[in-house]
């Protein structure tokens, strides 16, 4: 049976509120910052709502980042697996779509919006696939941004199939590529192309409608994410669907509009640096503020944070 009764545990991180909820007796800490704008998601309130990409991929979107499904004739392959107490709305949602068993889970990177469910997913019987940096960051995850120590993931919920620059998984009659960017938005970040359907799900190193995270702490760094958007220009064509871990489903043109937006917040930051000013005195500059009338529109929990992040990157700190 699985428990109905939530117990949500809060972490606080500088000034964002997240849920550590407890699912099944197993805690899951979110240890990374989401994108939920809610101080307190009310998970009971959640609908996961699919988009038909066509050629059987899907993007199921609840509470976390948003999740892709690959449809193949004996099994299915699913990106990302949201906040852990929404894994039977998205469990329901698949199954809507798909009589076939989840035969690999794919983790983006770390963070709890993004492998919440793992647990769950491998309790069905789902092998949790990522790359292999993504292991050592649940197991030890970095301090919360004010300080508090992150919690360890369960050993449920750690990826048991890993790699390290690129890899292909199968099911029937379709295939994910899995390619590893660098010191981007973490330091074990995976971008999967489908090429049946000519979509590619970007994790957080693409974001359509707001500033991103850059999770600087584990390696993360705005050089990291324009070279992980180059990377993706190379990758996709016009017809390309991108899947970002947040925000709505854009496309070529849609990640070329959004690497402009991080050269140039690099650009006004070192700027800043070079003029000898403190991470305060830039947030009090406010240098961004154009970029800010489309980025940082949405609000959320970056907004504030972005232009601290491109200045820790730069400063190596
Ligand atoms: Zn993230």
């Amino acid at each position: 049976m699985h428990c109905t009764t939530l117990r949500a545990a809060l972490i606080t991180l500088g000034g964002l509120v997240l849920a550590a909820t407890l699912v099944h007796g197993r805690t899951f800490a979110q240890n990374a910052p989401a994108a939920a704008a809610a101080p307190q998601t009310d998970y009971s309130k959640v609908q996961e709502i699919s988009t038909d990409l066509g050629h059987g991929l899907y993007v199921i979107t609840g509470a976390g980042g948003n999740t892709t499904l690959e449809v193949g004739t004996d099994g299915l392959i699913v990106v990302d697996a949201q906040f852990a107490p929404v894994y039977l709305k998205l469990k329901a949602k698949i199954a809507e779509l798909s009589s076939k068993p989840v035969k690999y889970l794919v983790n983006t990177h770390y963070h709890g919006d993004h492998t919440g469910g793992n647990a769950d997913f491998a309790h069905d019987g789902a092998v949790i696939v990522a790359q292999v940096n993504v292991v050592k960051r649940m197991q030890s995850p970095p301090p919360g941004a004010n300080g508090q120590p992150g919690r360890p993931a369960p050993a449920e919920a750690l990826p048991t199939k890993t790699y390290t620059d690129r890899m292909k998984l199968s099911v029937g009659g379709q295939t994910a590529q899995l390619i590893h960017l660098a010191d981007a938005h973490t330091d074990g970040d995976t971008i999967v192309y489908f090429p049946t359907a000519n979509v590619l799900s970007t994790g957080d190193v693409v974001s359509s409608q707001s500033y991103p995270n850059i999770d600087v702490a584990v390696g993360g760094n705005i050089d990291g994410m324009i070279r992980g958007c180059d990377e993706v220009l190379k990758l996709i064509n016009d017809q390309t669907k991108v899947v970002p871990g947040h925000g709505h489903v854009t496309d070529k043109a849609g990640v070329r509009t959004y690497r402009t937006m991080l050269v140039t917040a690099r650009r006004l930051i070192a700027k800043e640096i070079a003029d000898g000013k403190t991470e305060d005195q830039t947030v009090a500059d406010m240098p961004l503020a154009e970029l800010d009338k489309q980025w940082a529109v949405s609000g959320g929990p970056f907004v504030q944070r972005f232009p601290r992040l491109v200045y820790r990157s730069l400063k190596g700190s």
